[in-house]
Parts: structure tokens; C-alpha cells; sequence
């Protein structure tokens, strides 16, 4: 039996324990660097495999690693397994399942022309954790890294924008509301005068950027004039240079608010992820293989709607793939809704998770088997790195 066919049976008799766990770990929402359940369940697994498994990496609590194969290139599989408030809305369960099926298919071969990196990274949702992954080093002499992610659409590439996170903090000066406001400056004034301000940039930004934000903090009492206001602000751009930008004059429009209110601003740069770059060698692999399994998958085309990941940042060290495969139709529901919460725990979302540890797991052999096909995801990357 050939290696590409010995995965895929493995990883079909892997289907019941692999869609057991990924549904406990539905059941099981965890917010950012929370993920304690998550990193043990997949930490036993991994274990159940027979792989040695390194926990608390890079100093976090639910990130954990583990490595094997013979000589040769090295593959990261990543799995995230974070939740937001609503639930696993992001489907990270699905990621989870869909990284540890393709890891077990790849396990189950006798032997590998190179070594496998199994990397669960907590976070992804507003944590970094990747980021702080890298800066541990957790992927270093990793030569490409993959995952994938579930949409309402099936593409071998995301366009995933960069962002820039910032936290503003207006002071103002207390007063009797109705007593003596004359004696106060608001800080509420100034909030609501830069969220003014910024619709009023919109209009001048290059085509894909976005911007939106949040009041945190709109005052203490309603009649008190509000001494203390906080918001928090993400700009995205489909460069961190750009999103960078938009960030600064985020800035430049708290400045002025606070000036025309008599306040005071304090800005915190909360950090940021990087654009993703789609290493197409790879992804056009990995779109071959999902083809095969019967399922269409092109490159995602110019600007389709997007967000952010810190598997950008990944991309911007190595050679990375980050394709996403629908586990809803178009309308049904996408990312972060009510509605996709219940697509990430279904029937269609679990065939979708087993498909896709197929796809990754044999493209992840090719580049251990292939050389041509690292050298050329290799070549790509230097030539398509941003400074
Ligand atoms: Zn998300
Ligand atoms: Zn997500």
C-alpha cells in the first residue's frame, strides 16, 4: 500500500475517537490561554498514539509539543483549540481534531522520510499565542508549518489581513452632572469624539482595511461627568506595515478628541498579527490532494472577506498553509456567529475535519518525500518575504 493511501486508512479508523474528542472539546469552551481541558485531551491522545509529548511549552500553560519520523525535513501540524464567549463559534475544535487525525495518519506509517512537529498553540482568538511560540522558540528548525480552518468556504489559501490592537485610556476631571459641570472635563466626550473622528478616516483608507472598536469603559455614574473612559480599537490592512498606519492615526484622532474635551489620552499598543502569506507550492498540494478526496478547492480569490490569524506571523518565518473547508453553506452562518456554533459540532463539520486530515497529512508527507516540492516552497517564500 503507498504511504498517501495508508494515511487515509488510518485516519478513517482513527474517525470515532478523533469526533469523540473534538466534540468534548466543543462541550468544553475554553476562553484564551484558558485551554485546560483542550491541551489535556489532546495531550492524552497524542500520548495514546505513542508519541512523547513536551507540555507547558514556551511558558504556556496550555501550549504543548511533540516531535517524530526518521532524517529529513521537518513538517509543523498545528491544532488551536481556544473558544470565544459565545462557544467554539471559531470551530477550533475542528482545527484540534482535524491537526491530531492527520498527525495519527502519519503516525501509523512504518517509517518517515523526515520529522513531524505536532504543535498545539493556544490563544489564536486576541492571545498570540503563536507569536509568543516563535519568540520561544517552539518552531525553531521547523522548515513549513500548516493548519486549517473552517469557513462557509472551501479554498487552499486565506487572505488573512494584519492587524494592529490598541487600548485607549481618556482621563477627564469629575463634576456634579447638573451641580456644577462647568468644573468637569469628560472623558466620555472625548471616546464618542474619537469614534467620530475615525468614521470620518474611513473614507481614506486603501481598499481592505477595516477598522472597528469598543467601549470598555463609558464612565462611572450618569451623574457624575465621567472622569475615566476606555476603549479598544483593531485596525486591519493586508499589511502590517499599513495596518501600523492606521493605528497611528487611530491615535492622531484620540489626540485631537482629547485636546477639544480638555482630557488626557494615554495608548497602549496591545500587539498585533501579521498578514498571512500563502505559500501556493504548498497550498496547490494540498488542493491536489483535497481534489482527490472529492471535494473542489481553488485559491481564494482577491479580496474575499477575511480576518486575522497569528498563523501570519508563522507565515512570515517559514513557508505556511492556512486553507479553509466549509462546514456550512454560504448564508448559514459564518466565524464567530451565534450559528456556527452548532455547523462546528455537526455531522458535516466532523466529515469535513477527517477529509481535511487527509488532505494536510499528505501533503505534509510530500514535503517530508519531495524535495523538489520543499525546495520550491522554500524558494517562494524568500522571494515573497516581506521585510
Ligand atoms: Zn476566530
Ligand atoms: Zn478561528
Amino acid at each position: 500500500m503507498d504511504a498517501h493511501a495508508e494515511i487515509a486508512r488510518a485516519i478513517d479508523n482513527y474517525r470515532d475517537k478523533v469526533v469523540a474528542l473534538s466534540h468534548e472539546i466543543h462541550e468544553h469552551p475554553e476562553l484564551k490561554f484558558q485551554e485546560v481541558f483542550a491541551a489535556g485531551i489532546l495531550t492524552k491522545a497524542a500520548t495514546e498514539l505513542g508519541l512523547e509529548v513536551e507540555r507547558e511549552v514556551g511558558g504556556l500553560k496550555t501550549a504543548f509539543r511533540s516531535e517524530f519520523g526518521g532524517k529529513g525535513p521537518t513538517i509543523a501540524i498545528l491544532a488551536e483549540y481556544d473558544a470565544l464567549p459565545n462557544g467554539h463559534s471559531c470551530g477550533h475544535n475542528l482545527i484540534a481534531g482535524a491537526a491530531l487525525s492527520a498527525v495519527a495518519g502519519l503516525k501509523s506509517l512504518a517509517s518517515l522520510p523526515g520529522r513531524i512537529v505536532f504543535l498545539g498553540t493556544p490563544a489564536e482568538e486576541g492571545g498570540g499565542g503563536k507569536i509568543i511560540l516563535i519568540e520561544n522558540g517552539a518552531l525553531r528548525g521547523v522548515d513549513a508549518a500548516m493548519m486549517a480552518h473552517p469557513t462557509d468556504a472551501e479554498f487552499c489559501t486565506m487572505p488573512a489581513l494584519a492587524t494592529q490592537h490598541l487600548k485607549l485610556t481618556f482621563h477627564g476631571h469629575s463634576a456634579h452632572a447638573a451641580l456644577a459641570p462647568w468644573d468637569g472635563s469628560s472623558a466620555l466626550a472625548a471616546v464618542i469624539q474619537t469614534f467620530q473622528s475615525v468614521d470620518a478616516m474611513r473614507l481614506h483608507l486603501r481598499d481592505g482595511s477595516r477598522i472597528h472598536g469598543i467601549i470598555t469603559d463609558g464612565g462611572q455614574a450618569v451623574n457624575i461627568i465621567p472622569e475615566r473612559t476606555e476603549c479598544l480599537f483593531l485596525a486591519r490592512a493586508k499589511s502590517s506595515k499599513y495596518a501600523k498606519e492606521i493605528g497611528a492615526r487611530v491615535i492622531r484622532c484620540a489626540e485631537a478628541a482629547a485636546m477639544a474635551t480638555g482630557t488626557r489620552v494615554e495608548h497602549v499598543v496591545e500587539g498585533g498579527y501579521k498578514n498571512l502569506i500563502n505559500n501556493l507550492s504548498i497550498a496547490h498540494r494540498y488542493a491536489a490532494h483535497t481534489e482527490a478526496l472529492g471535494v473542489k478547492c481553488h485559491e481564494a480569490p482577491e479580496n474575499t472577506p477575511t480576518g486575522s490569524t497569528d498563523m501570519g506571523d508563522v507565515s512570515h518565518v517559514m513557508p505556511a498553509i492556512h486553507p479553509s473547508f466549509a462546514i456550512a453553506r454560504h448564508g448559514e452562518g459564518n466565524c464567530h456567529e451565534d450559528a456556527f456554533v452548532a455547523h462546528a459540532d455537526s455531522k458535516r463539520g466532523y466529515d469535513a475535519m477527517i477529509r481535511v486530515a487527509k488532505a494536510m497529512a499528505m501533503t505534509a508527507y510530500d514535503l517530508l518525500a519531495d524535495p523538489d516540492l520543499l525546495a520550491s516552497a522554500k524558494k517562494e517564500f524568500e522571494a515573497r518575504r516581506e521585510s
